[in-house]
């Protein structure tokens, strides 16, 4: 019988993959039109635009794993400028790579000293790897609207009214959805997931032929301190930070610009100008409006998320992951889908 993951981002993929290479007869259902969640690459122009991540920590080993298990290991890619300066208001001045993960807010126990590693052609080539492997088993315009115990499991509502059965589940959705699935089935403490905030944030990609950017332009981008105003928090130099990532003779920059109500591609560019003294107009600008973004825990987080998991050994199988859990980065992401994944397979006796 079917186990049932909710939610096509890195954690459910990673899930289903588990379930998969186990035997398990794993089917993915993400309410979105694409699979992928918050990993989103765009390929314009000969540019590699990322809406969302842009990479993870070479320290961090699952998603490398993971990587060379579907057979894109040799996708891999190292970054290729090092370090990091802090816009101050006035000047930008070289700062230590952890103080830039700090000011960034990436929480992460692995060491920086490695740097950080994407995919030759971004992010989005983890996912669309897993989807060709999983095949029809990714459904995708499939939300996930509740959910109640079944004689043989639980008992899925679909969008669309339609309705679907499965011995186990997996729910790799945000936080507060996942709350309320839980919430609907009785799951005491649940209510204490909505607890996770999720950050609104802007990415916004701006491309520029090269000679209208400085050549001195140190590492690989800069991070505002708190006291600098501007809209602009961070800013990297994408295509120096990775190999390839715009065509020759050409310069990529990703800012994260807190929400405003103007055109982001514009304000992004203004601000750059003045940092970095760029010369003329980009020749476009693309924005990702992440409205509710990056998970941030309040304490006592951990042990919120292990009063839950230890409520759901009492119900058929079930179980959660994903950022709104065990971390935010993308390798915690493929990490947890992947527990998730055996805890049900542990529970089917698999
Ligand atoms: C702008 C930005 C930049 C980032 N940069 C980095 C970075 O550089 N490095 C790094 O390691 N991490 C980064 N992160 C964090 C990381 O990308 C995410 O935390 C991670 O990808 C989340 O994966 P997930 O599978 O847990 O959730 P998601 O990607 O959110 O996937 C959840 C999926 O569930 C689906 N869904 C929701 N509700 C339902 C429902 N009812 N039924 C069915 N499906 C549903 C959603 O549509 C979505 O596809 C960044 C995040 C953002 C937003």
């Amino acid at each position: 019988m079917t186990v049932a993951v909710v939610g096509a981002g890195l954690a459910g993929l990673s899930a289903a993959w588990e379930l998969t290479r186990a035997g398990a007869d794993a089917v993915v259902l993400e309410a979105e039109r694409r699979a992928g969640g918050v990993v989103l690459t765009e390929q314009r122009d000969g540019f590699i635009v990322e809406g969302g991540p842009d990479g993870f920590l070479t320290a961090e080993p699952d998603i490398q794993e993971l990587a060379r298990e579907i057979g894109i290991g040799d996708r891999l890619v190292g970054q290729v400028a090092r370090g990091s300066t802090m816009w101050t208001g006035r000047t930008l001045e070289p700062i230590a790579e952890g103080k830039a993960a700090e000011l960034l807010g990436i929480q992460s126990t692995a060491p920086l000293q490695a740097g950080f590693t994407s995919f030759a052609a971004g992010m989005q080539e983890i996912v669309d790897a897993l989807v060709a492997r999983l095949g029809p088993r990714v459904r995708t315009t499939q939300g996930v609207s509740g959910m109640a115990p079944a004689p043989r499991g639980w008992r899925l509502s679909l969008t669309g009214s339609s309705s679907l059965e499965a011995q186990a589940v997996v729910l790799a959705v945000p936080a507060w959805i996942a709350a309320r699935l839980l919430v609907g089935v009785g799951v005491p403490g649940a209510r204490a997931l909505e607890d996770v905030v999720y950050h609104p944030s802007i990415t916004v990609s701006l491309a520029y032929r090269v000679d209208q950017v400085p050549a001195k332009l140190e590492g690989t981008g800069f991070v505002a301190a708190s006291d600098a105003s501007g809209a602009v928090g961070a800013c990297t130099y994408a295509w120096r930070k990775y190999s390839k990532r715009a065509p020759d003779g050409f310069a990529l920059l990703r800012a994260f610009v807190t929400a405003v109500d103007e055109d982001p591609g514009a304000i992004a560019h203004n601000e750059l100008t003045a940092i970095l003294g760029l010369a003329g107009p980009p020749l476009w600008t693309r924005a990702f409006h992440w409205w509710r973004g990056l998970p941030r825990y309040h304490g006592g987080h951990a042990q919120r998320v292990a009063a839950v998991r230890e409520r759901l050994t009492r119900l058929a199988p079930l179980a959660i992951a994903g950022a709104g859990f065990d971390g935010a980065g993308v390798s915690a992401c493929v990490k947890s889908g992947g527990e998730a994944a055996r805890v049900i397979l542990n529970r089917l006796g698999r």
